[in-house]
């Protein structure tokens, strides 16, 4: 059944507001229009970026205990929990991707806010010794106006992994969700208007990057920015901040590498290779996107990888037995598709996958069939560049030396994996990997409190953790003369 088209406002001030223009939103699975949402411009930008400079400094969220911001921030929690399936069947709805993924970001969204709620009243700073007449310590203070840009391909995950801990940390904030993916961020924006989050604290405005984006990069007003994204927009952003010397924190592109040596157990290895890379449909910073596959094991892993590839169910994500849901875009699938061809211009061999699916159910989404090349080489664009689809690219090799390298030789460092049952082997390799994030045995693993940030033009600070706190807040280090 197709679901009602609906009309959203944005979120400023504590109301529900609208503009003279909208955007068209899209149900990538049949290309049907879901909704209609306000194009803010650059008027509502700056009104949204000076009403959160008003909240914050109100007395009602600047003289707020730590500890109630924190409660408040459990009761978004709370209400997401209460809405579980509406929210999940909404990111599945507006991004694509298969329900169970929305489940997970959904229950990822409710651990962060659980995270930072108990973290709320657990900021502090800290007592230094120097000499006895000389009280020495330091307050850990919030920036101000944090500005957050959110990609379209974990809207409500990497949403809330930065909006959270910037209010934990008494920020109030300016929120720009990706244009094609802002509805499940506007659902945050209802429940902490219901939790008791004081008027201007939030405000999540829909518009474009071009615009609205830019607005909030380029303000005096703004004291610190988060941006979630294209390397390409990272750069960008971070030159236009140097201008006023803002802070950023930038969370970009990857192309990661998924090593497999041939003591690894190989069952479970096949399966995570295949999660590394299809989990929403290769659209993530982390997808294992580069497979490393050592000489002794490459025909027999990958003809089991082939084989369990070809038995990955596409379709639109709200069916329960989809396994792979399309792109979030008609631009997106052809970027991908356009990947597929420079490949085969390349000489890389096409295993499996490289078109759109026949099924003619499926023949208005934006899906692209998974795909696998084998004899990929560094040199070749879909062996270097961040994809952003469904796209694995194979490697052999034959010694740690040489797979370490070739590892590390790429622009990006966000994630690797790396199977081996040596331990030693395990701990040399994770030690010459370039790469913030690492995981043996094991890929796609994130928890609210663990730092995640990359090296390289994968980014700069670190998301998730207590460390995402240095962002979010400045250090005053104060000395009184006691003598
Ligand atoms: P962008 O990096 O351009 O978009 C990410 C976010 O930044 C969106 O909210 C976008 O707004 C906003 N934005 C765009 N330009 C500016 C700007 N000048 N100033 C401030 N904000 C801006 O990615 P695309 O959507 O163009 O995707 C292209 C490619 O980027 C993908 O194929 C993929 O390779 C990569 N990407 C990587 C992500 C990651 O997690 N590492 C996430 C998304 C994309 P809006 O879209 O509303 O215009």
């Amino acid at each position: 059944m197709t679901p009602q088209v609906q009309t959203y406002k944005f979120f400023l001030n504590g109301k529900w507001a609208t503009s003279t223009e909208t955007f068209e939103l899209i149900n990538p699975a049949s290309g049907e229009t879901i909704g209609h949402v306000p194009r803010a411009g650059k008027e509502e930008a700056k009104e949204a970026i000076e009403v959160a400079r008003k909240a914050f400094e109100s007395p009602a969220w600047r003289e707020m205990e730590q500890t109630k911001r924190g409660k408040i921030l459990m009761q978004i929690a709370a209400l997401m929990r209460e809405h579980f399936d509406e929210v999940s069947k909404l990111e599945t709805l507006n991004q694509g991707k298969p329900l169970r993924e929305s489940k997970a970001d959904v229950a990822w969204a409710i651990r962060v806010f659980e995270y930072w709620g108990g973290a709320a009243d657990k900021i502090q700073g800290e007592t230094i010794p120097v000499t006895p007449n000389r009280l020495t310590y330091t307050l850990r203070e919030p920036l101000g106006v944090t500005a957050h840009i959110i990609p379209w391909n974990y809207p409500l995950a990497l949403g809330t992994r930065s909006l959270a801990p910037a209010l934990a940390a008494g920020n109030t904030v300016v929120a720009k969700p990706a244009e094609l993916t802002p509805l499940t961020l506007l659902k945050v924006a209802e429940f902490a208007q219901k939790s008791g989050l004081p008027d201007g604290v939030l405000n999540i405005i829909t518009g474009s990057g071009s615009v609205v984006g830019r607005e909030l990069v380029s303000s005096p007003n703004v004291d610190g920015i988060t941006f979630t994204g294209s390397t390409e927009t990272g750069h960008q952003i971070m030159e236009t901040a140097a201008k006023s010397i803002t802070p950023v924190l930038l969370e970009l592109g990857g192309k990661n590498p998924n090593i497999i040596f041939p003591d690894a157990d190989m069952q479970r290895a096949v399966q995570m290779a295949k999660y590394a890379i299809f989990t929403n449909a290769g659209q993530m910073c982390w997808a294992g996107s580069r497979l490393f596959l050592h000489e002794d094991v490459y025909e027999k892993f990958l003809g089991e990888l082939k084989k369990q590839t070809e038995q990955i169910k596409l379709g639109p994500g709200l069916d329960e037995k989809t396994e792979l849901g399309p792109m979030v875009s008609k631009e997106q699938q052809q970027r991908v598709l356009g990947y597929v061809k420079s490949g085969l211009e390349d000489g890389a061999k096409l295993i499996t996958g490289g078109q759109t699916p026949d099924d003619p159910a499926l023949r208005n989404g934006f899906f692209v069939k998974p795909t696998i090349f084998a004899d990929v080489s560094s040199t070749m664009k879909i062996g270097c560049e961040e994809i952003f689809g469904p796209v694995l690219a194979v490697f052999r090799f034959s010694k740690a030396e040489e797979v370490v390298r070739m590892a590390n030789e790429t622009q990006f460092g966000l994630y690797a994996g790396v199977w081996t049952n040596d331990l030693k082997l395990a701990h040399r390799v994770v030690g010459a990997l370039q790469a913030g994030v690492v995981a043996v045995n094991d890929y796609l693993v994130a928890y609210p409190q663990t730092p995640f940030g990359g090296y390289k033009d994968s980014g700069i600070g670190y998301e998730n953790g207590l460390q995402a706190i240095s962002h979010y807040t400045r250090i005053k280090s104060v000395t009184i003369n006691v003598s």
